[in-house]
């Protein structure tokens, strides 16, 4: 790539974007075209094809060669297949390029491999891709060439939605209809439309790709499954915003310009807090183009990591013992007009929209913590969440001082009068200027936070897609502002109800409310005394789903079918017990075929020089045996584990798949793998470094 970057020469060269459409297409076709993205109309036929000739000539112009319906499964990645524009050649032997509207508007993907949790059988196998024209196409360069990527859903014959986009539009439209009504209360008639406004942070680890190669449990999992902590680990803080190496710092900067140019707009980088670890945010988007960009984020960091020679690492916990990875989803609700809803301004007491909205949102994050929770629940977020680096699995919100005065004020004496400010940062140096504070410190620790003027969910999984947690942010908020207006509409004096309602909402749902530390121990048996859920575990998220609540309230608001949400259920079980399986396999296999071998050869090759030593002079050979001995035991155990492992997976595959199964994976099996673990962890700082059959933590976290 070239030296010099004009970030703003590049920004979006690579998508069809709005410039581009008004360029390009007709005026009456852009206008119909930009009505269906504004309005949700449908297309008609002939203007598809416009759009679509017109969309191929770019993207060929661009260098593709092939188009893909880009689409959400329900397998937590992205799926694609590549069609290229020729069409039979004709009779000189040449082929014409060609991209019609209909090939545009609907894909017809073999659908009988991706997960659909029963909602098809396979013999029916007929699934569509339909084209989201709110989330623009793009041309993706890579080793393939140039192939157009046109972000579609992706739904049965049914129309039940095999994958996370649609329900995330039917969640987005569920909210703007809710939040316009609630805004019209407050007699705003200008505002046309109410969209979820996200960020999301991305964090990653990188390690060098032939290192990475070396280590099956990598390779097969993404995770670490073996391996001893090295003499450092992240206790001295000095990774985390430290400076970026070289290596990594021109690995950033390609990932950088290859984002710009598809239009996402990344814009932070850091080192985070554990060794080989990083972070990326862009500028916050439409939740439908977050999510999207989110997953071209993903795919562009693993990408680019191979050409530098690294290995991105997106699982929640790669390594044991520093800290794992997520992903915070940053919210808020924007109107067209750029209103953010979220905006307390700099007197929030006398905000009574405001004051509405922040209290029908803790009152949806209350009634529905189960299922907030359950959207950020991944086989491999079960390692962080509750653990000291990670918010804890408990749902709380945090307000910060002065929204929580705010609150105090209203319930005790049913009217807030005044804001706590912000004021002065004193630093106690002349030189340094007074800066102003804000209102409100931060909390690191609160899975729920409000920051400024957005909420920040901080449990979501680095690996996950950030689809779940806000089809469920949008779904829940829309649930409670219309149980708000419902009320309010027909008040006689909306002044005395808002007043009431806001006093009603505070004091029944403070209780989710929490400023403090949630790492601290004590937050845990407070939580139970207020009687929040604290779910431990993914298996034990699973099943709020299929709430009598949840049916309701998605069924309500058209974001999902029972049989959908049903669906969804038995793919996580499903998921769940897959990947611990996978994990233990992988365990067995390299425990078996390298550990075991290694400390067999380093066993046998320590007492073949206890005998030399002996033979040579009758020394004193008390450490080798030590050794031997210890690594015998610790060999014993080691295969005893093992062999306990393989019987358990037996078991558990011969089990019917769904919730038991997939509790005596995380019951019986998860802890088999910990009992073979640790001897060999344990053996690992034993055997030489050399007969040691794949790189230490050491060499993972610290050479890169
Ligand atoms: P932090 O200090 O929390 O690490 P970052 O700058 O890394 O903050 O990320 C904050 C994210 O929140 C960015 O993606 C940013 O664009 C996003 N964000 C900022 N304001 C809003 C908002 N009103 N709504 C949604 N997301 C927002
Ligand atoms: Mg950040």
């Amino acid at each position: 790539m070239s030296e010099f970057t004009n970030v703003a020469e590049i920004f979006g060269e690579d998508v069809f974007n709005d410039t581009v459409m008004m360029e390009r297409l007709p005026k009456k076709v852009y206008k119909e075209l930009k009505r269906t993205i504004a309005e949700g109309e449908e297309l008609d036929p002939a203007t598809a094809d416009v759009i679509a000739h017109e969309m191929k000539e770019w993207a060929i112009e661009k260098g593709a060669t092939h188009y893909t319906h880009w689409f959400q499964p329900l397998t937590g990645v992205t799926a694609e297949k590549h069609d290229s524009f020729i069409t039979a050649p004709m009779e000189n032997g040449k082929v014409l390029m060609s991209f019609s509207g209909k090939e545009l508007i609907k894909g017809e993907p073999d659908a009988s491999s991706f997960p659909s949790g029963g909602l098809r059988a396979t013999f029916e196998a007929r699934g569509y891709t339909v084209w989201d024209c709110t989330s623009p196409a793009f041309v993706r360069h890579d080793a393939a060439g140039g192939t157009l990527c046109i972000p579609t859903a992706f739904c049965s014959y049914t129309g039940e939605a095999l994958d996370q986009k649609t329900p995330l539009l039917r969640s987005m439209q569920a909210i703007n209809i809710q939040a316009l009504r609630l805004l019209k209360l407050f007699g705003n008639e200008t505002s046309k439309k109410v969209t979820p406004s996200v960020g999301a942070e991305q964090e990653y680890f990188l390690v060098d790709a032939g290192k990475f190669l070396q280590r099956k449990d990598l390779i097969f999992t993404g995770r670490t499954l073996f391996g001893a902590m090295p003499p450092k680990g992240q206790e001295l803080d000095d990774h985390y915003f430290g400076t970026i190496r070289q290596r990594i710092a021109s690995y950033m900067k390609d990932v950088n310009i290859t984002l710009w140019k598809l239009g996402v707009s990344a814009k932070t980088q850091h080192n985070e807090v554990a060794p080989a670890q990083h972070e990326l945010a862009p500028i916050y988007a439409e939740a439908n183009i977050a999510v999207d960009h989110n997953h071209i984020v993903m795919q562009t960091l693993k990408r680019l990591a191979c050409e530098h020679g690294l290995k991105c690492l997106l699982h929640e916990k790669p390594f044991d013992g520093v800290n794992g990875s997520g992903k915070h989803n940053n919210w808020s609700l924007t109107t067209d007009d750029g209103i953010n809803m979220l905006e307390p301004g700099k007197t929030p007491h006398e905000n009574i929209q405001f004051l509405l909205v922040l209290c029908c949102i803790l009152k949806a994050v209350d009634v529905h913590a189960d299922l907030l929770r359950e959207s950020a629940a991944d086989v491999g977020n079960d390692h962080r969440l509750g653990a000291n680096e990670a918010p804890p699995a408990i749902i709380s919100v945090f307000l910060g001082e002065q929204l929580e005065d705010v609150l105090e004020q209203l319930i005790s004496t049913g009217s807030a009068t005044s804001s706590l400010k912000g004021g002065k940062l004193k630093t106690g140096v002349g030189t340094l200027s007074d800066v102003s504070k804000d209102a409100t410190d931060r909390n690191r620790t609160s899975p729920f936070a409000f920051t400024g003027n957005k909420f920040e969910f901080r449990m979501v999984g680095s690996r996950d897609s950030i689809a779940g947690p806000n089809i469920v942010l949008n779904t829940i908020v829309a649930e409670s502002f219309k149980e708000a207006c419902d009320k309010l509409e027909g008040a006689e004096d909306f002044d005395t109800a808002v007043h009431d309602l806001i006093k009603e909402y505070a004091a029944d749902h403070q209780k989710i409310v929490f400023n403090g530390n949630g790492y601290a121990e004590e937050w845990v048996e407070e939580a139970a005394r207020r009687g929040l859920p604290n779910i431990a575990s993914m298996v034990d998220a699973i099943p709020a789903l299929t709430t009598e609540k949840s049916i309701k309230l998605f069924g309500d608001f058209k974001v999902f079918t029972k049989p959908e949400l049903e669906a969804r259920v038995e793919i996580q079980y499903e998921a769940y017990a897959k990947a611990i399986n996978i994990e233990a396999k992988a365990m067995i296999d390299i425990a078996g075929k390298q550990l075991i071998p290694a400390v067999i050869k380093y066993t046998t090759a320590l007492a073949e020089s206890i005998n030399a030593v002996k033979a040579a002079c009758p020394a004193n050979v008390s450490v080798q045996t030590g050794l031997l001995e210890k690594s015998s035991d610790l060999l014993a155990a080691s295969q005893n584990a093992l062999d306990a492992l393989k019987a358990m997976i037996e078991k558990a595959g011969a089990m019917a798949e769904g919730a038991e199964q997939a509790a005596y994976y995380r019951d019986a099996v998860v802890p088999a793998m910990t009992a073979l673990r640790a001897p060999i962890d344990e053996l690992e700082m034993i055997v030489d470094k050399d007969m040691w059959p794949m790189p230490s933590y050491g060499d993972l976290l610290f050479e890169v």
